[in-house]
């Protein structure tokens, strides 16, 4: 049952002065608690005896204002402390989870789903927090403070008495633990569900100009309704254990009242007890109600603190699919690329997405990837990322194996633009410093000219502090891509990798591009996967592909002159392309 704080183990023993303050100060508290109702029951037996003086009076009075104030200062520290822990660890282990999906590759994004693991960095590490915090409070006040209680009234009153009326504790202790199991399996299935309508409303947010598009609204809204439905419905389960915990606890603490109060009047008539003690002892027994509630929400919020931190662990625990080995190859030259023989499979496919491919790509070398669409263009490039795991062949750059090499050291040397351009919603200057977060000005435009952007941003009115909206909704399609090119060239990297990168420009602009790019990236290597076979003429190598396989490759001349489905694309394109020029 406290598995969760086993678990945080790391954090309560980094945190040991905060809590040890906090539990502390509030054992005292429970010290201190304990005079008003002795002073009370005194008080009234020098009152039924007459002995009463104005002096003892203001004595009585005295002393329990003073232990109020007490109380009130030693309170405020424990709760500071406690809940202070509470919000430190939420921090802490919601900073380890951004790591940790920081450090995960692609695979690990295709299996999970975006609003789940967001329900998890927010929802479940909420219910973390709260069972640190809320949950220490319950876990010192349902041992502590419920012993200095009942040794209190052993002391203080009466043994006999005392034991009689706690007779019903151990049947809370028992009922306690079974809704605890309950609550533990319906709260999974609950945080379960909300992650599902995370992801839903994700994706309708996300998709809602689609689903306007094709009239989807109210279907959209049924789903949604579906997964809310399930989400109420799921909740509702834990709240029907959870409002079994309080009647239950009420039940045995009246029975303890019952047995104080008649069993106490028996002694009293007997005279084994004073008036004033059976007072004490039944406001001591009022005392015990918060503990004795305290231990079925320690359970309840024990069970729901373990349900959230097995779903963020179950995340923390995933390793990334690809790890660097302990002792990666330092690459002095980071020039040559070669494949050989490499076969590979993304870790979902069921047949070989590259199929014994064989390169050579010199330093400083331009190569060209075309092929009809899904032939395995993205992949090839992709390669040289290493997201995945690899498959067989062998793949070195500079001569040293792919999987020998930190990924960090790798991805310095990179620069990419995806096929779906990722923008952020910061201003263009940001988004492109993203590639070299020191660079100045005057990098930016020259980045920004390489890219042929120069002429656009001066249509903006706030050049390049202009806000590109969320993923960049307020740039144009090929308004994007510049601006992803731009962050690509800005590191000046030395192998530069642009997975159809010029799809959505004019063919004027492009050639502009290519040919900045033929001049700034002299003696550079560069990889270029296009559809349009243009961007590639220049290249020192082109290669053709075809479900996963290299079917032609030499220079432009070369392809062409044999004729094969180089050839015949590049003719269909030249017409379509004086077609264009015609209209224009
Ligand atoms: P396009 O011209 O449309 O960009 P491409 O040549 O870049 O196509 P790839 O993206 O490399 O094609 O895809 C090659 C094959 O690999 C396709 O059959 C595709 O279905 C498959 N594939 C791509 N990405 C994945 C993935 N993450 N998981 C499983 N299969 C994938
Ligand atoms: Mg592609």
């Amino acid at each position: 049952m406290f598995a969760v704080l086993k678990n945080l183990g790391w954090f309560f023993s980094r945190e040991r002065k905060r809590y040890l303050i906090g539990i502390i100060m509030l054992a005292i508290v429970g010290v201190f608690e304990l005079a008003p109702p002795k002073l009370l029951g005194d008080a009234i037996d020098r009152i039924s005896s007459g002995t009463i003086t104005f002096q003892a009076l203001m004595y009585y009075t005295g002393a329990i204002a003073l232990i109020v104030v007490i109380i009130y200062g030693i309170t405020y520290i424990w709760m500071h402390s406690l809940f202070g822990g509470s919000n430190l660890v939420e921090r802490l282990l919601r900073k380890r989870f951004m790591a940790h999906l920081l450090r995960m590759t692609p695979p690990f994004f295709e299996r999970s789903r975006t609003g789940d693991l967001m329900a998890r960095a927010t929802n479940d590490l909420r219910s973390v927090a709260v069972t640190v915090g809320f949950g220490m409070l319950t876990l010192t006040d349902s041992t502590v403070y419920l012993l200095t209680v009942l040794l209190a009234m052993g002391f203080l009153i009466s043994w006999k008495l005392t034991l009689a009326a706690i007779l019903p504790l151990p049947f809370i202790a028992i009922s306690m633990a079974i809704y605890g199991k309950v609550v533990h399996s319906r709260y999974t299935l609950a945080q379960d569900a909300f992650g599902d309508m995370n992801d839903q409303v994700l994706e309708s947010i996300a998709g809602v100009r689609v689903i306007r598009a094709y009239v989807q609204e109210r279907q959209d809204e049924k789903r949604f309704t579906h997964i809310t439905n399930d989400v109420y419905r799921k909740n509702l389960a834990v709240a029907l254990v959870d409002g079994l915990f309080e009647p239950t606890i009420r039940l045995f603490v009246g029975l303890s009242y019952i047995i104080g109060l008649g069993y106490g009047v028996y002694l009293v008539f007997h005279n084994q007890l004073t008036l004033g003690d059976l007072v004490s002892f039944n406001i001591y027994l009022g005392m015990m109600i918060w503990p004795m509630f305290a231990i079925g929400e320690l359970i309840n919020i024990m069970q729901r603190g373990n349900a959230s931190l097995d779903r963020v662990n179950e995340t923390l625990a995933v390793k990334p699919d690809v790890e660097d080995i302990a002792e990666p190859v330092h690459v002095e030259h980071p020039d040559e690329i070669t494949f050989d023989d490499v076969v590979f499979r993304y870790p979902t496919s069921t047949v070989d997405n590259l199929q014994h491919i064989s390169l050579r790509i010199q330093a400083g070398e331009t190569l060209g990837v075309v092929g009809r669409t899904g032939s395995g263009k993205s992949t090839l490039l992709k390669q040289l990322l290493h997201e995945y795991p690899t498959g067989s062949g062998e793949l070195n750059i500079g001569g040293v194996p792919i999987q020998h090499i930190a990924k960090d050291e790798l991805h310095s040397w990179l620069g990419y633009v995806p096929q779906e351009q990722i923008l952020f919603s910061r201003s263009v200057r940001n988004n492109i410093r993203f590639g070299k977060s020191d660079a100045s000005d005057e990098d930016v435009m020259a980045a920004i000219r390489t890219a042929a952007f120069d002429t656009d941003l001066h249509t903006f009115p706030e050049g390049l502090d202009t806000i590109v909206g969320e993923r960049g909704v307020a740039l144009s399609g090929g308004q994007k891509q510049r601006v992803s090119l731009a962050r690509a060239f800005i590191a000046q990297p030395h192998i530069l990798i642009l997975d159809d990168a010029l799809s959505a420009v004019d063919a004027r602009t492009e050639a502009r591009i290519i040919e900045n790019i033929r001049t700034e990236r002299a003696g550079k290597t560069t990889l270029i996967a296009t559809h349009r076979l243009s961007a590639v003429e220049h290249a020192d190598h082109i290669v053709v592909l075809d479900k996963g396989s290299i079917i032609e490759e030499g220079t432009h001349a070369e392809l062409l002159a044999a004729k094969g489905w180089y050839h015949e694309q590049y003719e269909r394109q030249q017409v379509s392309d004086s077609l264009d020029e015609e209209v224009s």
